[in-house]
């Protein structure tokens, strides 16, 4: 960048991409999948992060190394359930569709995480629960930064 204007106008290309123009489809396992068919879904799927859903809304996020370190405990990961090592709900850090991509990169940043659930907000019996519509990883930063750089989007 050669100066101030550059880094704003960037910058402003960043915050008008909305996070449903990046997104990708998430892969998506029941609570009760064990560690291992959720390590076999991360390399068939080639994805690094999985979510986890109970009745159809978010419950859980699992990350390469959660699998990697429930392998080291020395138990059955056929019988580990994916729920026994996942990060829960609440303490899961989400995106909207209608957020801009500077907004999910920073949130990806602050909270060290690879990828975020995009998700949908539903109000059921009087509670609220989140519906995974979409995934933003680095991976899709990343490459809208290239198209940015080559001028493509
Ligand atoms: P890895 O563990 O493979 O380096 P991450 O950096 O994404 O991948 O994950 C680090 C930790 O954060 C893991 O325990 C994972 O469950 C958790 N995690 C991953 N994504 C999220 C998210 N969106 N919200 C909250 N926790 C997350």
């Amino acid at each position: 960048f050669s100066g101030k204007t550059d880094i704003n106008l960037f910058s402003q290309e960043m915050k008008s991409i909305r996070v449903s123009d990046i997104m990708s489809v998430p892969v998506i396992v029941s609570e009760e999948t064990s560690v291992y068919d959720v390590i076999v879904s991360l390399f068939l799927e080639d994805v690094g992060t999985i979510f986890v859903a109970s009745k159809g809304f978010l419950v859980g996020v699992v990350s390469r190394k959660d699998l990697l370190k429930a392998t080291l405990g020395g138990n059955d990961i056929n019988k580990v359930p994916v729920a026994m090592i996942m990060t829960r709900s609440p303490n899961i850090v989400t995106t909207i569709k209608d957020d801009n991509a500077l907004t999910a990169a920073v949130k990806i940043i602050d909270h060290e995480v690879d990828s975020l659930p995009v998700v949908e907000r539903i109000i059921k019996d009087g509670k609220e629960c989140l519906k995974a519509i979409g995934k933003v990883s680095k991976s899709n930063i990343t490459k809208l930064l290239v198209e940015l750089c080559r001028g493509g989007a």
